[in-house]
């Protein structure tokens, strides 16, 4: 079997769910192979200049094995200038290489100037024309290295985010014009979205095999012979990733402790929208993986997938600290607000919580049924700055209980603790199609495609995306107290990369690595 992760998704770690594949298949004796078609492909395209080279370009193409080399490297997380350089020339190159192809090219995006990911007549017309992907000469060259000598019986397709749809199918039709023999299979969290939309109706049948809504363990052991998949292990592996070559100063391990969300009740969110269980896995095994994994691959960094991580797993790690620095989400709680929990998570290795606060405007949160309290949201901030944790902040803004008072109390309470922010993430709200809050809007087809997640709708308020767009742009983002925490976002990377950017060493164990003092 061969397992590919596909273009384009931020090149900085190794994909976690084909990683936990492979600890199953491992597991069970199941021979495979994997390909970071995503890491090799931008590789590939960043090494082979573009047709037309102006001066930019040029300079870019002279930079570029100093640029790759420099990511790498701890001193470039250092030099702000330097590093923000590295990317803007590293998009210039894919920019110019694929804009022959009418693809709009980046390290984290993949636009086609006609064709929808969201439509599957135009993922169907990608797959009729592989050539005109601008990956297909890498993907060409490697599919027919990997399949020449022992083609597998299978192949899987791991499709998580939109930027990958076309280039998947682009590799899907590739396949099934060179190897019709070969049965292919596609999971991953965008088909399990698919798949959940209400009246779901396969459009693939004819051109994929098998598709897989959530886990794919199961279904893969059963396509390979295994019948008693009994102990499905949760350890991923990363043997087979080439971890040396992403784009981080070091491997970054990505590991989920639990799927779902132990909250499951805010009424915007997708995850409850599909209706994806809480799984988790014990805080023993976590703590052994962790141990385990942190020993094996020597990790700068430990990325928490978790849709939050839960207080007691906080607290288990605080207890039994990986070695390693580490970062994920995590809800705002009463926890945080106690200077000795974050004490000790900082002396654990965690670098920087990411956090859902949405809004600053308590009957926001209240009816998003975020479960968080605006003091406590305020004491939490405080506790982790002051124990040295960094602070990743996200928010939402045009649901449909706010408007542009609301919004205005949002910025008033960013103002307020601006100065316990690391960083900031600015969303504008999409309405899940499928989502209870669908059902009473007047709404529309957001993407006009069979395969949207999202619908518009029109806002009871008033506040539609053209006036929060612009009350982002000329006045949040302008905000004196609010305008260096935006521009300190790591570009295109933003919070995978931003731990590296952390400055604050304080309360940090010296088993511990010293990089982010
Ligand atoms: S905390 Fe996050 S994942 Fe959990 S229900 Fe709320 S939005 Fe969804």
């Amino acid at each position: 079997m061969l397992l590919i992760h596909p273009p384009v998704v931020k090149p900085c770690e190794p994909p976690a769910g084909i990683a936990k594949l492979c600890g199953t298949l491992d597991h069970h004796g199941v021979k495979y192979s994997v390909w970071d078609a995503n890491l090799e492909g931008l590789l590939s395209l960043l090494k082979d200049p573009p047709a037309s080279l102006d001066t930019w370009t040029s300079r870019a193409l002279r930079h570029l094995s100093g640029h790759l080399d420099s990511l790498k490297s701890l001193d470039v997380y250092r030099n702000e200038d330097r590093y923000r350089r590295a990317i803007k020339d590293l998009n210039r190159l894919l920019e110019m290489k694929a804009r022959s192809n009418s693809v709009r090219l980046s390290l984290a995006n993949y636009e086609h100037e006609a064709l929808s990911p969201a439509r599957s007549r135009d993922l169907f017309r990608t797959a009729e024309n592989p050539e005109d992907n601008p990956f297909y000469p890498y993907f060409k060259k490697r599919l027919t290295e990997l399949l020449r000598n022992e083609p597998p019986s299978l192949i899987g397709f791991s499709l998580n985010y939109l930027n990958q749809a076309l280039c998947t199918f682009a590799m899907i039709g590739f396949l099934r014009r060179e190897w019709p023999g070969i049965r292919l299979i596609l999971g991953g969290g965008l088909v399990t979205s698919w798949m959940r939309k209400p009246h779901w109706q396969n459009p693939f049948e004819g051109l994929v095999d098998h598709l897989v809504a959530g886990p794919g363990e199961v279904p893969l052991l059963l396509l390979m012979g295994v019948r008693e998949a009994g102990d499905i292990p949760d350890t991923p592996r990363y043997d087979s990733f080439p971890l040396k070559d992403y784009f981080a100063p070091g491997p970054i391990l990505p590991y989920s402790a639990s799927s779902g969300c132990y909250w499951n009740r805010c009424s915007f969110c997708p995850e409850r929208a599909e209706g994806n269980p809480y799984l988790a896995v014990s805080v023993e095994k976590v703590i052994s993986d962790l141990l385990s994994l942190a020993d094996r691959h020597q990790p700068i960094l430990i990325h928490f997938l978790d849709n939050a991580i839960s207080p007691s797993l906080m607290k288990a790690i605080s207890e039994h600290p990986p070695g390693v620095p580490w970062y994920g989400f995590a809800r705002i709680t009463r926890h945080l607000t106690d200077q000795d929990f974050c004490l000790a998570l900082k002396r654990s290795g965690c670098v920087m919580l990411k956090l859902g606060l949405e809004s600053g405007d308590q009957a926001v949160l209240d009816d998003l049924q975020k479960g968080i309290d605006l003091e406590e949201a305020s004491s939490a901030l405080k506790s982790l700055k002051n124990a040295g944790i960094a602070t990743y902040v996200y928010l939402l803004f045009g649901t449909p209980v706010e408007a542009l008072t609301e919004a205005r109390r949002t910025l008033a309470f960013v103002v307020k603790h601006h100065d316990r922010i690391g960083f900031l993430n600015l969303a504008i709200f999409n309405m899940p199609i499928y989502g209870a809050e669908a059902h009473q809007m007047e709404t529309k087809q957001f993407y006009e495609g069979d395969l949207s997640l999202y619908t518009s709708f029109n806002h009871p308020k008033g506040w539609s995306r053209p006036l929060i767009r612009q009350f982002l742009d000329k006045e949040f983002k302008r905000h004196p107290a609010i305008a260096p925490i935006v521009r300190r976002d790591p570009p295109v990377f933003t919070s995978n990369h931003a731990p590296f950017f952390v400055r604050d060493g304080r309360h940090v164990p010296h088993k511990l690595p010293l990089w982010f003092t």
